[in-house]
């Protein structure tokens, strides 16, 4: 009776100090909402998380057009931080990639890089330079910028950036982008640029957007923002975010 007690107290202990062991490498997880968090034994670091969300309707709102590649005059504002300058290597996950019509993810991102350079200050001053593979299916801070394929905690989620930066001297320190592998995903350039009527989240669309928070970048949410490649919310079949909007161009060279 007394052996069965203690093998009692014992389990319980164990169980108490696996469970708080488990809340513990918990709480050192990002949480998948916007904000700026403290990054546990990196004092001089804060990582930024951005979460692309569907677009909710509000009272009366009818759909945003998604094909017609408006331009936007409305100027993006910096989330506070740059790139540093020279190469910006990059590592994709292309084997996690969902089917995209015939699309290859990786010739995808590097598209997708190229906007951010075309036209914008970053012409010259950082080039973003593809290294190779990863099999990372989510975000880790290890000082290696990913694009990748992997599980989000919710379904209206298209697309998650961390973004992890020196608070002294705002200079960038590692980019990671987790797109949700559970939704329908497409590639509209497969049928040409700009077709319309493609199902699901354009690939290409979506990354872009997400780009512009690599080089420093906020979102908006106001319908002044609508059209531009920072817009906060995203939407199936839209595709006018794979170009840059002159706003989305001349927030860039605010920052650079
Ligand atoms: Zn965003």
């Amino acid at each position: 009776m007394k052996k069965k007690l203690l093998i009692g107290v014992f389990a319980a202990a164990f169980a108490f100090l696996a469970f708080s062991g488990a809340a513990m490498a918990k709480k050192q997880d990002i949480p998948e909402k916007n904000g700026v968090y403290d990054v546990p034994g990196k004092p001089d670091m804060k990582v930024r998380v951005f979460v692309h969300k569907v677009k909710p309707f509000f009272n009366g709102e009818t759909a945003l057009p998604v094909c017609n590649d408006y331009d936007s005059t409305s100027v993006v504002k910096s989330a506070g931080w740059k790139l540093p300058k020279g190469t910006w290597d990059y590592y994709v996950n292309t084997a996690d990639a969902p089917d995209l019509n015939g699309g290859n993810f990786k010739d995808i991102t590097v598209d997708s890089f190229a906007q951010w350079t075309i036209g914008t200050d970053l012409s010259g001053r950082t080039d973003f330079h593809y290294v190779a593979p990863t099999d990372q299916t989510t975000y880790k801070q290890d000082f290696k910028n990913i694009v990748t394929w992997g599980p989000v905690s919710n379904s209206n989620t298209i697309a998650v950036t961390y973004t992890w930066y020196n608070r002294r001297t705002k200079v960038v320190v590692e980019n990671d982008t987790v797109m949700n592998a559970a939704l329908n995903w497409s590639w509209a350039d497969y049928l040409g640029k700009g077709v319309c009527g493609i199902t699901g989240f354009d690939a290409q669309n979506i990354l872009t957007h997400e780009l512009g928070h690599w080089v420093g970048l906020n979102d908006h949410y106001t319908s002044a923002y609508q059209h531009n490649t920072m817009f906060g919310y995203g939407s199936p079949a839209e595709v006018k975010k794979d170009t840059l909007t002159a706003g989305d161009i001349a927030g860039v060279n605010k920052i650079y």
